[in-house]
């Protein structure tokens, strides 16, 4: 496998633990395309976690099949097979007795990279994950924040280039704030480096805003839906997944649009409450709210009036 974003697809992929009536996960069918962020979401024990790990085999399919770019992780060699494909979990897993830079270079120096390549390439990460290499390379797991553990974890899996990364709830254990950061820091990294990436999580906000694609099962690893953001907020499959993404379902979907995306009414005088384009129409909501408004007018990134938005024409129907 080379640093090419593969295709990931389970084919009716099912896992049987030995002394286990039910499957933990019961024929999954889906795909995830090259490039994508894919989100598997459900209650826990849900079978989030063992449908992830038979991607790289850290549990073996018991029936059915995945492909990698089409070829079955039956039919490779696993440590080749996991080499091609970066791994990050909760509990980030560093080496305490390594620095970040020798932390950054574990793959690298098992695929015996020549020294100076893999110096080059761990200042390049370190940076590509916002932890200066000057300031941070010598330092010891020990001697880092929650998040900037985290961000080591991210650095070291990205750093033989695989096309495959498996993330099992990597922002789990954050406070909220760091927790939003790293979340649009992975955003922005997976702008730039475009792999395949199985992203595990139980919290629904966090596969709304970072999935292209998400995958709700439910217990006994059953896929109870799988679809775009947008298309599961607008169109939930049963009640399983309607409850499953909240109450609030109609909100989340105003937070996926922005005031840009609409068309505006005349100006025709008025001047405040504003908003920037930029503005997701829960956030405009929120303002005409707060402001006591049913309207507000929208700035250009100029900041220069461009129109005006009404509530009634945020909160048209949901489908
Ligand atoms: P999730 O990640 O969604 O919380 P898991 O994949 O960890 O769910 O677990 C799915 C189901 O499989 C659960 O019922 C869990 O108890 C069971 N399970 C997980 N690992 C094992 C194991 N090694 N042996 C037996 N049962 C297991
Ligand atoms: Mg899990």
């Amino acid at each position: 496998m080379s640093g090419v974003a593969a295709e990931i697809a389970f084919d009716r992929a099912t896992k049987r633990y030995p002394g286990r009536a039910e499957p933990a996960v019961r024929e999954l069918t889906l795909t995830v395309p090259a490039g994508e962020i894919c989100c598997l979401v459900g209650p826990s024990g849900a079978g989030k976690t063992t449908a992830m790990k038979m991607v790289n085999r850290l549990i073996d399919i018991t029936e059915g099949d995945i492909r990698i770019g089409g070829e079955s992780v039956r039919s490779l060699d696993v440590t080749s097979l996991r080499r091609g494909i970066g791994y990050v979990i909760q509990q980030v897993g560093l080496f305490p007795h390594m620095s970040v830079a020798d932390n950054v270079a574990t793959v690298p120096r098992l695929l015996g990279w020549p020294k100076a390549r893999t110096r080059e390439r761990v200042d390049e990460l370190l940076d590509l994950v916002e932890l200066p290499a000057e300031d941070y390379r010598g330092r010891y797991p020990s001697q880092l924040s929650g998040g900037e553990r985290q961000r080591v974890g991210l650095a070291r899996a990205l750093a033989a280039d695989p096309p495959v990364m498996l993330m099992d709830e990597p922002f789990g254990a954050l406070d909220p704030i760091t927790r939003a950061r790293l979340q649009h820091e992975l955003l922005r990294i997976q702008h730039e480096v475009h792999k395949t990436v199985v992203f595990v999580t139980h919290d629904i906000d966090e596969a709304i805003l970072l999935g292209d694609r998400i995958a709700i099962l439910r217990e006994g690893g059953v896929l109870a839906q799988y679809d775009t953001p947008e298309a599961l907020l607008e169109r939930p499959a049963d009640e399983f997944v309607a409850r499953f993404l909240g109450t609030d379902r109609g909100l989340k979907l105003l937070a996926l649009r922005r005031l840009d995306e609409l068309e505006l009414e005349p100006l025709d005088g008025a001047v405040a409450p504003t908003a920037a384009g930029s503005t997701t129409l829960r956030d405009a909501l929120s303002t005409m709210i707060t402001a006591g408004s049913r309207s507000l007018v929208v700035l250009d990134s100029a900041g220069e009036p461009r129109g005006v938005v009404t509530m009634d024409s945020l909160t048209g129907p949901v489908a």
